[in-house]
């Protein structure tokens, strides 16, 4: 006989009762079927909630709630098939309801719930889907009995949360064989005591009658029916990319739902892994797929890990003190204090020395695990032996299941890893004694993230970049075109990268299953909302989102100042704004040690000599030892160009007007003549070297003539440039005179950082650095006397946008270098 177990999600409707019914009729047609039900979905929460309710006023709403799920059930029932009797199911249902009312009254006279009185009202709904199931049954034709649970499931221990005795059951089951040429029903989540008054098995407990069912009666197979295709590598409405599990042994399915995976009810598999009965997990909703098997044994066993739950509402309480050294058997009493008092013990921590003994409980149980404690220690808490039991609520447990697990190193390395990455603060580890499962304890507020991160890491063979852009201008553009063009190279490697926030001055976008490439400029035009950080932020967390990098496309100090924030906030920073390192020294320390506390990147490779690899090259060559003795450089691509220019006798400002022309000086082409510019990124470099500079100790030059007024607004500005036209042109004559032409240099000099116009002979390398072109000469203990040279574009929308592009991926080749 085959067992078929279909829970809430699969009885929701009318039309889904329906289809549970054409998956038992075409199962019955094969072989012969029994089927376990449960209440349908969300039923069992109202009863509850009536049972809770401290006046029947409050009771009533919630219990007529339950009717009506039921009457709309019973409508598409009897619109689908016209021999379904309503009338007689309504008949039949009614003595229950009734009672339901008179049990409630009751109860709140009482002012508690007895035992039996709970378990008749929260076990109703199953009792009226196996009652509706029959009639739907009877109208197709197919004949059916009803197995009473009460009777025939004997079940000890707390009867809110009882425990099937298998033996004696299946003594029951021996002495009175089902019929199977009938379609036998059994309400799930109910059984009687020995008293034969009834109990039920635990919230989500329908998975378990059916294993127990199972076992009883010896099933073929033992099929649990859900909404999901079967038991997935981590919860698939958390992470969407979870995989579909074939296969899976009992020991394993055990561990992952006694660790929170909801698909299976913890005590479903002891049942069936007892009589060896195999077990399959299927959809409703797909019922042709083969689901995920569960039995002694995995064919396909490649992977090491099987998959990963959480399990939240779990308190930590540790015992401690003095006393407890050389104290035998200590541990043995504190379990045996906990299993009198009838509390389950989620784990067990590491950290039990000899002086301590930390263990988790589920939080609604930590009050008697206290007490119980307290009364087993009574003398030793008085006696100051022990400390004052320790207590920390509001923990979760996340675990790695797999068999395979013990033979291959490394899996216990990734998973921390992973935790660390997403930020998350272990507080207590445990490996399971088999070493099947490995169990962090964590803030239960960090779950859902720890989960998606640990998955990623572990099963996920693609990453994922999610990059919030600000600054949509020539640069921002320019990324996210780049982006776009390398979507299916990325998507080669085996690498995501989306889009999920936009922003300009403005306006911005946010969407956590990414921006569309294509369309942004039009959405963001429609948009009428600005940039908000805390919206940013609320989108990360809603979606529990892994990587988070903020991409810097501003030249704004808001953004720069915001820093730290991001840093603390959980995000990545990726900038080619250069203020964010120019700022205050505190400012400049306070990023590197937030970045590095929360195990996140800052990434600024941008800020000198554009998509150039400068920092990176320079950090590791320090890295490795060196030390800058001296560096010169061009850094400025507009300035560049414009001293070209003049080594070719044009005038000054028509080089100025023709270098903002091509678009290679700032709008306001005073930013660069003043020379802050290239003074921020001296300062940049000075600082990666290790000297504790500010701006304003770079000597700066202007490329200005002495006493030129540059104020008033631009046109003003451009129009007084011709005025400045014979100094340079004198400049340069002189220069050239001296078989040397003029370039605008940063300079480190013992630590004095310059900026100014200097006459560069015609056989340095830099005199042949123009038209746009930066060039880097750094001078360095293993670089002397020629100095390691960087020579390239260092301006330009595409090359910065590349080099932040760059950056970007950077913030996983990390991940990858730390794995
Ligand atoms: P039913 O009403 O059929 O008993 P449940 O809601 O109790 O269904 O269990 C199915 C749900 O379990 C799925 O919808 C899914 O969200 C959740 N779940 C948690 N962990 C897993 C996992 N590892 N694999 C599949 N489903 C899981
Ligand atoms: N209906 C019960 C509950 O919701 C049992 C079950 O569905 O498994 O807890
Ligand atoms: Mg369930």
């Amino acid at each position: 006989m085959f067992v078929l177990k279909f829970g809430g999600s699969s009885l929701a409707t009318g039309a889904r009762f329906a289809h549970v019914a054409r998956l038992v009729a075409a199962q019955f047609a094969s072989a012969p079927t029994a089927v376990v039900l449960s209440a349908p979905g969300g039923v069992t929460d109202l009863l509850v909630e009536a049972v809770d309710a401290t006046t029947t006023d409050a009771a009533a709403p919630t219990l007529h709630a339950v009717r009506s799920r039921f009457d709309s059930i019973m409508n598409v029932l009897a619109s689908e098939y016209p021999a379904f009797d309503r009338e007689a199911l309504a008949r039949a249902m009614a003595p229950d309801l009734e009672a339901m009312e008179r049990l409630l009254v009751g109860a709140t006279l009482l002012g508690q719930c007895p035992d039996d009185v709970y378990a008749r009202v929260v076990s109703l709904g199953e009792r009226l889907s196996i009652a509706t199931m029959a009639r739907v049954l009877d109208a197709m034709g197919i004949a059916n009995a009803t197995i009473d649970a009460q009777r025939m499931l004997l079940a000890h221990g707390s009867p809110r949360e009882a425990r099937v005795d298998l033996d004696a059951s299946s003594a029951r089951f021996a002495a009175a064989p089902v019929d199977a040429a009938r379609v036998q029903l059994m309400p799930g989540f109910l059984a009687g005591d020995a008293q034969g008054r009834l109990v039920v098995l635990g919230r989500n407990g329908s998975d378990y009658s059916a294993a127990a069912l199972a076992a009883c009666i010896g099933a073929t197979e033992c099929q649990i029916w859900t909404d999901v295709d079967g038991v997935y590598t981590c919860d698939p409405r958390l992470v969407p990319d979870a995989r579909l599990v074939d296969e899976m042994s009992y020991a394993e399915a055990m561990e992952l739902s006694y660790f929170g995976a909801k698909v299976l009810h913890p005590k479903t598999i002891a049942p069936i892994a007892q009589r060896q009965i195999p077990c399959r997990i299927k959809s409703t909703l797909d019922p042709d797929a083969p689901g995920t098997r569960i039995g002694p044994t995995v064919a396909n066993d490649a992977l090491p890990v099987r998959g990963l739950s959480g399990l939240g509402n779990v308190t930590m309480i540790g015992v401690s003190g003095p006393g407890m050294k050389g104290m035998v058997g200590m541990a043995a009493r504190v379990f045996a204090a906990m299993a009198q008092a009838g509390i389950s013990i989620v784990l067990i921590t590491q950290s039990s020395s000899e002086y301590s003994i930390s263990y988790c409980v589920p939080t609604d149980e930590a009050d008697r695990a206290e007490a119980a404690l307290r009364d087993a220690f009574e003398l030793e808490l008085r006696a100051g032996l022990l400390d004052p039991i320790d207590r920390r609520d509001a923990l979760a447990v996340v675990s790695l299941v797999g068999d395979g697990m013990a033979a291959v190193r490394g899996v216990a390395a990734r998973f921390f890893r992973a935790l660390a990455e997403a930020s998350v603060n272990i507080v207590a580890i445990a490996q399971g004694s088999s070493e099947r499962s490995i169990s962090a304890v964590i803030d239960d507020a960090q779950r859902q993230r720890a989960i998606k991160a640990c998955h990623q890491r572990l099963f996920d063979a693609r990453p994922t970049l999610e990059l919030f852009v600000l600054g949509a201008g020539n640069v921002g553009g320019e990324f996210l075109a780049q982006l776009q063009r390398q979507q299916p190279y990325l998507e080669a490697q085996g690498i995501r990268v989306k889009v999920v926030g936009l922003a300009t001055r403005s306006r911005s976008l946010l969407n956590a299953d990414g921006i569309a490439l294509d369309t942004w400029r039009d959405a963001l035009e429609a948009s009428t909302e600005g940039w908000s950080f805390d919206a940013a932020r609320a989108l990360v967390d809603a979606n529990h989102l892994v990587n988070p990098v903020i991409v810097d496309c501003t030249s704004s100090a808001a953004i720069s100042d915001a820093s730290v924030a991001f840093l603390d906030a959980g995000f990545h920073v990726v900038t080619a704004n250069k203020k964010a390192n120019t700022g205050s020294m505190e400012q400049y320390r306070a990023i590197r040690t937030t970045a590095q506390r929360h195990r996140r990147r800052f990434l600024y490779d941008t800020n000198v000599g554009a998509g150039l690899p400068v920092i990176e090259n320079l950090q590791n060559l320090l890295q490795a030892g060196d030390a800058l003795l001296g560096f010169q450089g061009i850094l400025s691509g507009s300035l560049s160009y414009l001293c070209g220019q003049l080594d070719d006798g044009v005038p000054y400002s028509v080089a100025t007007l023709d270098a903002r022309a091509k678009g290679f000086t700032e709008p306001d082409p005073r930013d660069d003549l003043s020379g802050t510019d290239v003074a921020r990124k001296v300062l940049i470099l000075a600082r990666e070297a290790g000297y504790r500079l500010d701006l304003a100790d770079v000597a700066i030059e202007p490329l200005l003539p002495p006493g030129f007024d540059a104020s008033g607004d631009v046109e003003a500005f451009l129009a007084r440039l011709p005025e400045a036209d014979a100094y340079f042109a004198a400049r340069a004559e002189d220069a050239a005179a001296r078989g040397a032409v003029l370039r605008y240099l940063g300079a480190i000099t013992d630590g004095a950082c310059r900026v100014s116009l200097v006459e560069v002979p015609t056989h340095d390398p830099l005199s042949q650095v123009k038209g746009g072109e930066n060039a880097l000469a750094f001078t360095t203990r293993y670089y002397t006397p020629r100095p390691l040279i960087l020579r390239g574009y260092g301006a330009g929308a595409a090359v910065t946008a590349a080099g932040l592009f760059a950056d970007v991926l950077r913030c996983l080749a990390w991940r990858q270098e730390v794995a």
